[in-house]
């Protein structure tokens, strides 16, 4: 932690009190010296990330001092943005938080993902990995509103219990206390899986595309199990499942559907405002937790969106 002197406002820029701070399983990437889609976070910078903040001086004709703005903006509790860096959000619609989540990247990550590779059919079995975290709580629902069966991997049987009784799922399995995950999707899912949302990789994975079926879609959004991995991890070769039976696996990040970000934010919020999309977070307390409720996502101490509240 460092305190620094902030410069004098420049005409075009806001100063914002930071309100509510994101913590996101790809950051951990870009603490990794590689060529990624995004470039690495710099030492002895802020790291950057999700940040929903108040404009506590203004000299932007665009915003006016008590404004609530979200942006990719620095792990700071005061600082200065410039007005293209910061987007105003409407706090009547949603709670604050909820832009970093179900109606901001989370969110529309569960939907594009979802909708646009996963191309879910009424009828049709899906199964969501890292079911209980910000995306899967999400992509769970939405399936549900698509008439599909819907079967979620967790990590703990609060999490599962939840997911059932709270969030609709049909059925959910705790990847920690079953010792034969292939067996326990294969009787989660009698008919096979059709689309699997893959949020974490490694085992469950595998696991999962063991029961994969026919023409089967898997949106690849995440890898959680292998981001602290220091070596390749080898396991099964799935290869030629997905041939002979004709499965898509697509990879995709959340960026590439930019232009179509105020479709999906409208599709949530309706879905949210029907009570057909519910969403749930984990907020840490304190500006000086942001290192903990980072590490917590690696170790599942969150239910949904974790978030940091400064
Ligand atoms: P979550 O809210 O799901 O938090 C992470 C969760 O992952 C934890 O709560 C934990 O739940 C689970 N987890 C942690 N370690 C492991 C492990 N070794 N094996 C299995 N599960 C594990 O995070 P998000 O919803 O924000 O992100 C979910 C995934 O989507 C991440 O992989 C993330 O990188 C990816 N993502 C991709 C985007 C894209 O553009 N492609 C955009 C946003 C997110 P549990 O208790 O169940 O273990």
């Amino acid at each position: 932690m460092e305190d620094v002197d902030l410069p004098e406002l420049n005409d075009g820029e806001i100063l914002l009190k930071g309100m509510y701070y994101s913590v996101d399983p790809y950051m951990r990437g870009r603490m990794n010296d590689a060529k990624s889609y995004v470039p690495p976070f710099q030492i002895d910078q802020p790291i950057q990330g999700g940040v929903v903040g108040k404009v506590a001086e203004s000299k932007s004709g665009k915003y006016q001092t008590g404004d609530v703005v979200v942006g990719m903006l620095p792990w700071q509790k005061d600082f200065i943005a410039t007005e293209k860096e910061a987007r105003k959000i409407d706090t009547s619609m949603a709670p604050a938080s909820y832009y970093l989540g179900v109606l901001g990247i989370t969110g529309l990550t569960a939907y594009f993902g979802l909708m646009d590779i996963g191309k879910p059919k009424a009828g049709e079995t899906v199964v969501v990995s890292g079911a209980a975290g910000a995306v899967g709580i999400a992509v769970g629902q939405i399936a549900k509103i698509q008439g599909c069966h819907v079967v979620g991997i967790a990590g703990s049987d609060e999490k599962t219990k939840l997911l059932t009784t709270e969030f609709g799922f049909d059925d959910a399995i705790n990847y920690k206390a079953t010792p034969d995950m292939n067996k326990a999707i294969a009787a989660a899912c009698p008919k096979g899986v059709d689309v699997y949302f893959d949020n974490v990789g490694g085992d469950i994975s595998d696991a999962v595309i063991k029961n994969i079926n026919f023409h089967a879609r898997i949106p690849l959004c995440g890898q959680i199990s292998l981001y602290n991995s220091t070596e390749t991890p080898m396991g099964p070769r799935l290869q030629p499942m997905l041939l002979t039976r004709s499965v898509l696996m697509q990879g995709f990040i959340i960026t590439n559907y930019q232009a179509r970000f105020p479709e999906g934010i409208q599709k949530l919020a309706q879905w949210i405002k029907e009570d057909k999309l519910k969403f749930t977070e984990t907020i840490e307390h304190g500006f000086e937790n942001l290192p903990k409720a980072l590490l917590g996502l690696f170790n599942g101490n969150n239910t949904g969106k974790m978030i940091v509240e400064a």
